[in-house]
C-alpha cells in the first residue's frame, strides 16, 4: 500500500463516519418523532404505512416491532405474538417488507382500528400531488372503476389536448370566459399553473353532489387545494407521491409533451410541491395506480 492510500484510509473514514453518524442520529431522531406522533394518534399506522413504501422516509426504516408497540394496548409479549402470527422477522423495517408480509400487515392495521367504518366521509376530496406524478391516471382509473365516485370538471384556459373532450375532461374556455366566471363568483378555487394557464373548479357541481350525498372528488395542484382547505376545512386533503424522486423526474421527461424550458419550469414546481406533502391529511404513494386508486377510494367512502 503507497502513501497516499495510507493517509486516505486515514482521514476519509473519519470524514465518512462523521458523516455517517450525522445522517444516523438524524434518522434516529426522526424515528422517535414518528413513534411519538404514532403514539398519540396524530398520524394513523396506515398512513406511516402507505408511506414506508418511499425509500430513505423515517417510516421506511421503521422496525415492525417499535411499530407494532406504538398501537395502544399492544406490549412487547403481545407484539413479538402478532409478529410471529405475521410471519416477519424482528430485524425487518417497514421498507424492507415483502409484498405478501406488506398485505398481511395492512390487513392487520386494518382490522385493529377499524378502518373503512362509515360515518366519517368527507364531504370532499381533493387530489393533489406534484407534476407528472399520475394524479391523472388515478383519477381516470377512478372514473372507469368507481362509478359511485363524482369527477369534478375543471375549467381551463389552456388549449385540449388531441383525444380531450369539453365538458368531459375540461371546460376549455377562453381568457375573458375565466373573467367571467370569476366575476360571477363561479368557482370553488383557482390557480395560475405553471405560471401559464388558469384552472378553476365550478362551485355548481361539488355543491350539487354535496347535497345529494355523492362522493366527489378534485384532481388539482397544491395553491387550489389550499384554497379548498381554507374553504371548506371539513374536505379531506390526499396527496400523491412518487415512489421517488428519480421516478418523477423520470415520468416527466419521459412524457415528452413539454419542451425543454416547460420541463425546467415542472421540475421547479414540482421540487416545491414535493415539500407540501406534511400539509396534507393523507399520502398515497402512487407506486401501482390500480393499488393507489383503490387507497383513494377508500379514504373517500370514509376509511382511515
Ligand atoms: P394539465 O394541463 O396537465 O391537464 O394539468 C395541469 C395541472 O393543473 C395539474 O397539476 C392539475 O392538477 C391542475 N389542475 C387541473 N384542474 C385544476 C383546477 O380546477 N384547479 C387547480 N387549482 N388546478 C387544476
Amino acid at each position: 500500500m503507497n502513501g497516499s492510500g495510507e493517509t486516505t484510509e486515514r482521514t476519509m473514514p473519519e470524514v465518512d463516519r462523521i458523516a455517517a453518524n450525522r445522517a444516523a442520529i438524524a434518522a434516529r431522531q426522526a424515528r422517535a418523532e414518528l413513534k411519538r406522533k404514532l403514539r398519540s394518534g396524530e398520524v394513523s399506522p396506515l398512513r406511516v404505512l402507505e408511506q414506508s413504501r418511499v425509500p430513505g422516509t423515517p417510516e421506511a426504516s421503521l422496525r415492525i416491532t417499535d411499530f407494532l408497540l406504538s398501537f395502544p394496548a399492544i406490549g412487547a409479549v403481545k407484539a413479538e405474538r402478532i409478529r410471529t402470527d405475521l410471519e416477519i422477522s424482528d430485524r425487518k423495517r417497514l421498507g424492507g417488507l415483502g409484498k405478501l408480509q406488506r398485505d398481511r400487515l395492512e390487513r392487520f392495521v386494518r382490522e385493529r382500528t377499524g378502518s373503512g367504518r362509515a360515518g366519517s366521509r368527507p364531504p370532499l376530496t381533493v387530489l393533489a400531488g406534484p407534476t407528472a406524478v399520475g394524479k391523472g391516471t388515478v383519477a381516470a382509473f377512478v372514473r372507469e372503476h368507481y362509478p359511485e365516485v363524482k369527477l369534478s370538471v375543471s375549467a381551463t384556459t389552456r388549449a385540449p389536448r388531441p383525444g380531450e373532450v369539453h365538458g368531459s375532461h375540461y371546460f376549455f374556455v377562453d381568457d375573458e370566459g375565466f373573467d367571467r366566471m370569476l366575476a360571477g363568483d363561479e368557482l370553488l378555487e383557482w390557480a395560475t399553473v405553471h405560471n401559464q394557464h388558469r384552472y378553476g373548479t365550478p362551485r355548481g357541481p361539488v355543491v350539487e353532489a354535496s347535497e345529494r350525498g355523492e362522493i366527489m372528488l378534485l384532481e388539482i395542484d397544491l395553491q387550489g387545494a389550499r384554497q379548498v382547505r381554507a374553504s371548506m376545512p371539513e374536505a379531506r386533503l390526499v396527496f400523491l407521491a412518487p415512489p421517488s424522486w428519480d421516478e418523477l423526474v423520470d415520468r416527466l421527461v419521459g412524457r415528452g409533451t413539454e419542451d425543454e424550458a416547460e420541463r425546467e419550469r415542472r421540475l421547479e414546481t414540482a421540487k416545491v410541491e414535493l415539500a407540501a406533502a406534511d400539509e396534507f391529511d393523507e399520502i398515497i404513494v402512487n407506486d401501482e395506480v390500480p393499488r393507489a386508486a383503490a387507497r383513494l377510494v377508500e379514504l373517500m367512502r370514509g376509511g382511515n
